[in-house]
């Protein structure tokens, strides 16, 4: 623990003013062991990513399996079963037109990967001058510069990196929540922002129906069905970072389906192997692989794309999915965290309760003190990781009854020492 504190880098972290880290032995289900012998409920499945929980038995005998003929392998000119039935997969589940799969090693290379398709599908039409994306403030699609630069402006911390990251087009994030009732005046910033912008734009990118890491924010989708329209009227790609609400953690497998509309590039990654290993894909149509196709290649290609080991555990992976179960579980998960969550509604701390899928957020009025609340989760025996003012968790869909409902009173007993 001394050799962590000073020599290694946490997210977002300093090392000379670190805040507390807790050595983890193992984890089983939806307990996460710590080296002092307690247990902790998780609310984050790893951010997002261990749907199924931890120490899953069919996932680790798709690895066991696939690490006894090979590991990896190199996917320039060469491919492999793991890989091709990964991608057979994603496309079956994937939007209709969603043909095509690139392989990435992290959601924040997929992005960077959907924004280079998009740049390169008008170069091949030979429009050069189209450079930018618009997008909406409150976004999170990554870290890489590339990515930050789609981050909302003050989240995203663009004045950190002033002067190098890409200018793109920002209009405010979506107003209409969830439920909310249509009304065209939540979409006449965007649509007046691509009048002036369009033809300069390689398309629109965002999080369908949920935002994130930039803002834990639920909106309606109405509004990405209209985004949809206004891409069609102006010609330009429309791309869905759906890597946080992928594979099913909104109580649809992919978010766009609420809307019932596809992209033109849609990016996946997080939940896509379980949460067992780093893999992302950027799943496109076949207008945009074959316009680039048509014209030369597609300029990508990590050292470990296509990791057999990754792709074999997402199909694992995905392949419980398939059983349906999730739809279950994340509706009860649902009613629980509203169950849970909603008393906190009225606590003088709080400024917001939401709930949508396997999806629960506590806004508070306050940002909190990571130096003091970390601590105090864990000795309520959960794991929740909040940032800023937002507590929120997405637990494992196989969570029981009994331990969301312990994991939600531990939320309720800290936001009420807060309130
Ligand atoms: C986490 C996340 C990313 C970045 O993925 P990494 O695997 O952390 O690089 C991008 N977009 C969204 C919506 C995310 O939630």
């Amino acid at each position: 623990m001394e050799f962590d504190r000073y020599h290694i880098w946490h997210p977002y972290t300093s090392v000379t003013k670190p805040i507390p880290v807790f050595p983890v032995v193992s984890a089983e289900g939806v307990r996460i062991k710590l080296a002092d012998g307690s247990e902790l409920v998780d609310g984050m499945a790893s951010w997002w990513s261990a749907i199924h929980g931890y120490n899953r038995k069919e996932l680790n005998e798709a690895l066991q399996d696939q690490i006894s003929s090979m590991s990896h392998v190199m996917f320039g000119g060469l491919t492999h079963k793991p890989a091709i039935d990964l991608c057979r997969k994603l496309v079956e589940i994937a939007p209709e037109p969603l043909q095509t799969v690139f392989l990435a090693d992290s959601g924040s290379v997929s992005v960077e990967v959907s924004i280079k398709m998009a740049i390169q599908y008008w170069r091949s039409k030979g429009d050069e001058r189209r450079k930018r994306l618009l997008t909406v403030r409150n976004g999170y699609h990554g870290d890489t510069i590339g990515a930050m630069a789609v981050c909302d402006p003050v989240n995203g911390m663009h004045g950190l990196f002033s002067g190098i990251l890409l200018e793109h087009v920002f209009v405010d994030a979506p107003q209409c929540r969830f439920s909310d009732d249509w009304d065209e005046k939540y979409i006449e910033e965007l649509a007046e922002a691509l009048k002036e912008h369009h033809r300069d734009l390689v398309g629109i990118i965002m999080e369908p129906v949920v935002q994130g890491a930039g803002g834990m924010r639920f909106y309606s989708p109405a509004y990405i069905k209209r985004v949809r329209e206004l891409c069609n009227e102006y010609g330009i790609l429309l791309i869905f970072d759906e890597i946080a609400t992928g594979f099913g953690r909104t109580g649809k497998m992919f978010a766009c389906e609420h809307a019932d509309i596809c992209p033109d590039i849609m990016t996946v990654g997080k939940a896509l192997t379980g949460g067992n290993m780093t893999l992302a894909a950027t799943i496109c149509t076949e207008e945009v692989s074959h316009t680039i196709s048509d014209n030369g290649v597609f300029m990508h290609g990590p050292t470990f794309m296509g990791n057999p080991l990754a792709c074999r555990v997402a199909c694992a992976s995905l392949d419980i999915l398939a059983t349906g179960e999730w739809k279950s579980q994340v509706a009860r998960i649902e009613q629980g965290l509203k169950d849970g969550l909603n008393p906190c509604v009225g606590m003088s701390a709080v400024a917001d309760v939401r709930v949508l899928g396997a999806i629960g957020v506590v806004e508070l009025k306050e940002p909190v003190d990571m130096q003091v609340i970390q601590p105090r989760f864990v000795e309520e025996g959960i794991w929740v990781r909040p940032f800023g003012k937002l507590v929120y968790v997405m637990p494992p869909y196989i969570m029981n009854d009994d331990d969301l409902a312990f994991l939600c009173k531990g939320i309720r007993k800290i936001v009420a020492e807060l309130s």
